[in-house]
């Protein structure tokens, strides 16, 4: 696979990241100038970048934009505020997941492998001929909007339009962190004023209701002071 690049100034930072990365299998590259970024990025393909947000010479909010205009590819950013991660939400980046300093070893990892695992296909996964037995699809969650229903493991559930409408749009990208003031825009677009209390208790109530088609697993999960995100 692809070297994972860390754009990182903190040196002792870098060298944990690639540490615990290349424990976990993977090549890593490092560059601590964030004018240096575009012009390896032109020579290289990395599987995913981790950007740093406070960089010397060009700040990563700058290099995140950059890289979406011509590319895909994965990119998770690194704060050392949790507060800015609202922020940076808002600014609607494109980034696939964010990591708030400091963070354990075990965290990264596992973000850089979900982020991984969601953004690169499996080959089965790509071809046309995707075929899933009864009882897979029965496992997936499906949800219908005219009944304001969905179905897991066989099973129905009712839900409000409001639970519907919070778990259709965190489905819509598994994966990607929703904060509560997106949702309250998501389900209320006429800008009524309700508290971010209101979107807790939806959820609250919606993950009781998944859970008692599924006791098993945890589909809606909670990002710490930041929001919510949909993983299957
Ligand atoms: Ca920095």
């Amino acid at each position: 696979m692809n070297p994972i690049l860390i754009v990182e100034d903190e040196p002792k930072i870098a060298e944990l990241l690639e540490k615990y990365l290349q424990n976990s299998g993977y090549e890593t590259h490092w560059i601590n100038d964030g004018l240096a970024v575009s012009d390896w990025m032109a020579n290289n393909q990395p599987a995913m970048v981790l950007l740093d947000l406070m960089l010397p010479g060009k700040d990563g909010l700058e290099i995140c934009k950059e890289i979406r205009q011509h590319s895909n590819i994965p990119v998770i950013m690194l704060t050392a505020r949790v507060e800015e991660i609202d922020r940076l939400l808002g600014l609607e980046l494109g980034a696939d997941d964010y990591i708030c300093k400091p963070f354990s070893p075990r965290e990264v990892t596992a973000r850089v492998k979900a982020v991984l695992r969601r953004t690169q296909p499996s080959p089965q996964a790509d071809t046309s001929q995707q075929t899933s037995s009864p009882e897979e699809s029965s496992r997936q969650l499906n949800l219908n909007r005219d009944h304001l229903t969905i179905s897991l493991k066989g099973q129905n559930i009712n839900l409000t339009r409001v639970e519907f409408e919070l778990l259709e749009v965190l489905h819509s990208h598994p994966g990607r962190i929703y904060s509560r003031q997106q949702l309250m825009e998501h389900v209320y677009p006429d800008n009524r004023i309700v508290s971010d209390r209101t979107i807790d208790s939806h959820i609250k109530k919606l993950r009781k209701k998944i859970n008692e088609l599924d006791p098993e697993q945890e589909l809606i999960h909670s990002v710490y002071s930041v929001g919510y995100k949909f993983e299957g």
